[in-house]
């Protein structure tokens, strides 16, 4: 745990040691949708909830021995990573049919633009580094994150013996 870090109770026993400047704020910018550009990991509880919602063999993509989200082409230019592919449940309108039609997302898609590592001493939490760059929410609005970690981080986090987020597809 470094100088600046500091532990925060996020549920009840479950603490995270929070990296991230205590003033940061974030809110979703609707038209962005950066972080829904990329194939999200599914950790084994995602899989199985996605299970009854969607057609594995069609939205999800194996790499380097775990399942994520399939990335796929899209026939339009906005809501497009460069490459004009999105994540398979990113709509025309910049919305994801998931979570819209079922109130329900993958763990990951709650966590960014947060990364959650494990490390001795717990569950560690740090913007991810490409979200500076990307994610138009950070610093927008006058919800500090620290003080809404529930938001960021699914209990289910603490019960995973790997929650690395850097892993991508
Ligand atoms: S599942 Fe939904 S929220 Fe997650 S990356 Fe895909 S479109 Fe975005
Ligand atoms: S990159 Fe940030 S602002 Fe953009 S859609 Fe994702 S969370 Fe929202």
């Amino acid at each position: 745990m470094s100088a600046e870090s500091r532990r925060v109770e996020v549920y009840p026993g479950c603490e995270a040691v929070v990296e991230f400047d205590p003033d940061l704020t974030f809110e979703c910018v609707e038209d962005c949708t950066w972080c829904c550009h990329h194939g999200v990991l599914l950790y084994d509880r995602d899989l199985i909830e996605l299970a009854q919602r969607a057609n594995l063999s069609e939205t999800t993509t194996d790499f380097r021995g775990e399942k994520f989200v399939t990335r796929e082409r899209k026939d339009r230019d906005t809501h497009v990573a460069e490459d004009g592919h999105a994540c398979a449940f990113l709509r025309e309108d910049g919305l994801c049919s998931l979570h819209l039609e079922d109130d329900w997302k993958p763990t990951r898609c709650s966590v960014f633009p947060l990364a959650v590592w494990l490390e001795e001493d717990g569950l560690h939490v740090d913007i991810r580094e490409s979200a500076h760059d990307h994610c138009d929410g950070l610093n927008v609005s006058e919800r500090t994150v620290v003080d809404n970690l529930e938001a960021f981080l699914p209990a289910v986090l603490w019960d995973l013996e790997n929650p690395d987020s850097e892993r991508e597809l």
